[in-house]
């Protein structure tokens, strides 16, 4: 098995830009789980679907062919559904209401999680996977554990302004609101709840850097026994 390291957290912690990088850095493979989910609730409210008809929702999960592209040089991810380009469509607010929605659904996480440990095995170097239950239930043996995360207004702000720059409309306060609901469900529902594992390390990410949180991971990862070679952070 290749070396894992897990990234969970909240939204709006910062880990996609996080698990990027150090996947950049260490030549693993990404795996954006929470844009897995996404291409789900994208297909359901696309066809009118409601996120409590859970046996509609399963079978678009099963039916999906979902595609994450190897990162580009600028540490870009492309996602494909049915072969199809969404990767800016699954960022949508909406997107991201249904997402918190369907993923309470046990039958839609058992196929995203398969997919993702699938896609695990065929890495040969490594490994980072993004997203709430990776170190709790899809990994509970990865090497690496982070349990990424900032204070609400913190990370209410740095989402508006990635809203901002994808010319996304919406209010610091309507962000706000929308991470509190979402967050709440996330860690209330009864499959599979965002919550640190007990073996996690916390990494609280207010007035830190992004280069300083990726060198804490990478500084982990040789602790744990993984031996980096050349390359470095930039
Ligand atoms: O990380 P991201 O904001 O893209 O995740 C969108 C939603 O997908 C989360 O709010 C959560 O409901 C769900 N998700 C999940 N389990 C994961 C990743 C994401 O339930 N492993």
């Amino acid at each position: 098995m290749a070396f894992t390291v897990a990234i969970d957290g909240p939204a709006g912690a910062g880990k996609s830009v996080v698990a990027r990088k150090t996947a950049m850095a260490l030549g693993f493979t990404y795996i954006d789980t929470g844009a897995m989910y996404r291409t789900i609730a994208l297909q359901a409210l696309e066809r009118g679907v409601s996120p409590d008809d859970s046996e509609t929702v399963s079978c678009i999960a099963i039916e999906s062919q979902i595609v994450l592209s190897p990162l580009d040089a600028n540490g870009d991810q492309r996602v494909c559904v049915q072969g199809r380009d969404v990767t800016q469509e699954i960022r949508a607010p909406q997107v991201s209401q249904m997402t918190s929605r369907i993923s309470a659904i046990p039958q839609v996480r058992s196929v995203m999680v398969e997919l993702q440990r699938s896609i695990s095995r065929e890495s040969l170097r490594g490994v980072v996977l993004e997203g709430r239950d990776i170190g709790t239930v899809v990994f509970p043996n990865a090497e690496v554990k982070i349990f990424l995360t900032a204070s609400a207004e913190e990370r209410a702000k740095r989402r508006y302004l990635e809203l901002q720059k994808r010319g996304v409309e919406i209010s610091l306060e309507a962000v706000l609101s929308e991470q509190a609901e979402r967050d709440e469900r996330d860690s209330q529902r009864a499959a599979s709840p965002l919550k640190p594992a007990e073996d996690s390390r916390y990494l609280l990410t207010d007035g830190l850097t992004i280069v300083q949180v990726v060198e804490q991971i990478i500084a982990l990862c040789v602790e744990k026994g993984y031996r980096v070679e050349g390359g470095g952070l930039e």
